[in-house]
């Protein structure tokens, strides 16, 4: 029986791939992967490795997620190096946790090499530090997949009233009900907004706004993309590096 690597490919940019990421995916017999940000990762593989697409595309689901568990221990019964291969980092809604503990209950060996997330590294080529002295103290990192307008919603909206930023991750289809479920909590109509699309990559957008017109700005973005909600999206203004560099 193989062992499974759980790595993160990061958000985009292949040089956020960490190096254990990247002896793993050299060594790997097969690698198991989803819609990736960057496909060039799978290149880094050495001759004869195997790849099983498993992946997304534009929200329709390739194979179930039990599918998808099933298959990486198929395929643990019959390699040596297995890698499970996801964007960013696979516990960030990566559903990696419950990839692990299918592999744990068929007694298989597995290792997490955490990723970069897009939650922050988007963000932070975006311009945006997600936590800024006297502006921001904490960062929550948020499913924008629920609807804010379900009862029995597990996001505690009540407390999104501070200055803390929230990155909404999934939530792109979400945006007109987040943000006027924002202003219903009680926050400014002109309160910024950001909405970054393939974050970190060369075709990287980034779109400011409010919660009032953000919606009416990213009608054709894009994705994936993720939302920041907060104060440090101001901060872009002198920030954004990467866009500066690149024009
Ligand atoms: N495990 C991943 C997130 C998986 S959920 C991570 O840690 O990054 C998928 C969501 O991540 C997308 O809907 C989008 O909101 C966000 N996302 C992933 N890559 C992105 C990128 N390059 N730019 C902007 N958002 C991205």
């Amino acid at each position: 029986m193989g062992k499974v690597y759980l790595t993160g490919a990061g958000p985009g940019d292949i040089e956020l791939l960490t190096l254990k990421a990247l002896r793993v995916i050299e060594d790997a017999d097969v690698i198991i992967y989803d819609r990736l940000a960057n496909p060039d990762i799978l290149e880094k593989a050495k001759s004869g490795c195997e790849f099983v697409y498993v992946g997304k595309e534009d929200g329709r689901h390739i194979m179930p997620q039990d599918d998808i568990n099933e298959t990486i221990y198929q395929n643990a019964l019959k390699y040596k190096t297995v890698v499970r291969l996801k964007g960013g980092d696979p516990f960030v809604f990566g559903r990696g946790g419950e990839e692990a503990n299918y592999l744990y209950e068929r007694d298989v060996k597995f290792e997490i090499i955490p990723g970069i997330t897009s939650a922050v590294s988007a963000p932070a080529y975006a311009g945006i530090p997600v936590t800024h002295r006297g502006v921001a103290v904490s960062f929550r990192v948020v499913t924008g997949h629920e609807s804010p307008n379900k009862k029995t919603s597990q996001i505690p909206w009540d407390n999104f009233k501070t200055d803390d930023t929230i990155v909404f991750l999934m939530g792109l289809h979400n945006l007109p009900k987040i943000s006027n479920k924002l202003i219903e909590i009680g926050k400014s109509p002109d309160y910024p907004v950001a909405v970054i699309s393939k974050g970190t990559t060369k075709d990287q957008k980034v779109v400011v706004g409010t919660l009032e017109n953000i919606v009416e700005k990213t009608k054709d973005i894009p994705t994936p993309a993720l939302i920041v909600v907060g104060r440090v999206v101001e901060l872009r203004n002198q920030l954004k590096w990467f866009e500066d560099s690149n024009s």
